[in-house]
């Protein structure tokens, strides 16, 4: 199928971005890589009237060090992380988790605001950045908010996103260098969303014990306990009481996984 017609805008400034947003009197929709928006415009999932590409505003595709943290804007692309926009930073967690998506078109094209805006409880920077502890700046018609990414991420494709609003940057406090990092999701063909996922970040100078299983019935779920190699069942149960048996056993053998890569 072919999408409905629309109307097509590419702002180069947040502002024009944000003022185009606030015109209520179009049905508007976001643009930016185009990775799950495409397939939905094509079903006729969305009908949009007026699609705004944020793809030409150069702030929105920066990466850089702002003190303890890395500062990505929303439009900063898989690919560009695979090949290290953000090198080193994370003790190599971003280039990795990168390079596990899909395929290189795929992520030549998709943008890390996109997956957090998109919020699909199986894609990977949910997840990911969810373990590192990441905070998002929002911007809308009358100001700017910054707010931790866990109380961004609402429900299953659903986030704090309000009319008018766009995810600018996301902000990724650094980890300490001993700090050790697992993620591990299985797919049943490569390229293929995931059916668990599962990341660790063991940072003990910073009192960071966490864990974060995605591809659940709900948004990614939040563990911070004391791992050992033989309690991830037991935590699996307490924190998705509501996972039937098999999903409870893949989300087990996930987290021992990951646990295990961190070095646990
Ligand atoms: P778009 O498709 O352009 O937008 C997605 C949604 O977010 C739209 O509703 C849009 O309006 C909104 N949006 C986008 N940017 C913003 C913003 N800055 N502010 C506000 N709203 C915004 N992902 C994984 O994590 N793991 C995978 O293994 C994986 N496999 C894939 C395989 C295939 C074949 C495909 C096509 C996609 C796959 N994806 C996977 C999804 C991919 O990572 C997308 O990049 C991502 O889901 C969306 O990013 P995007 O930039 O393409 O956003």
């Amino acid at each position: 199928m072919k999408p409905a017609s629309f109307e097509y805008e590419r702002p180069s400034t947040i502002d024009e971005a944000v003022e185009l947003l606030a015109d209520e009197s179009k049905f508007n929709r976001v643009l930016a890589g185009g990775q799950s928006l495409g397939p939905m415009l094509n079903l006729r999932l969305a009908q949009p009237e007026r699609l705004i590409d944020i793809t030409n505003i150069s702030e929105l595709k920066r990466a850089d060090r702002d003190g303890d943290y890395m500062t990505l804007g929303a439009c900063v692309t898989h690919s560009r992380l695979e090949d290290g926009a953000a090198e080193g930073f994370a003790n190599g967690m971003l280039e990795s988790v990168a390079n596990g998506i899909a395929c290189r078109a795929v992520r030549n094209r998709g943008t890390v605001g996109g997956s957090l805006a998109h919020a699909d409880p199986a894609a990977d920077w949910p997840v990911a950045l969810l373990t590192l502890g990441a905070e998002i700046t929002i911007a809308g018609p009358t100001d700017q908010r910054r707010l931790p990414l866990a109380d961004f991420l609402l429900a299953p494709f659903e986030t704090a996103l309000q009319s008018g609003e766009l995810l600018s940057a996301v902000h990724i406090p650094g980890i300490s260098p001993n700090a050790r990092w697992g993620f591990y999701k299985f797919c049943r063909k490569l390229g293929e969303f995931a059916e668990t996922m599962a990341a660790v970040l063991l940072d003990p100078d910073r009192g960071i014990s966490r864990a974060v299983i995605g591809a659940t019935e709900a948004r990614p779920t939040i563990i911070d306990a004391t791992f050992t190699h033989d309690n991830a069942a037991e935590l699996i149960e307490a924190h998705l009481p509501n996972a039937d048996w098999y999903q409870r056993q893949l989300h087990s053998v996930a987290l021992k996984r990951a646990l295990e890569e961190a070095g646990r």
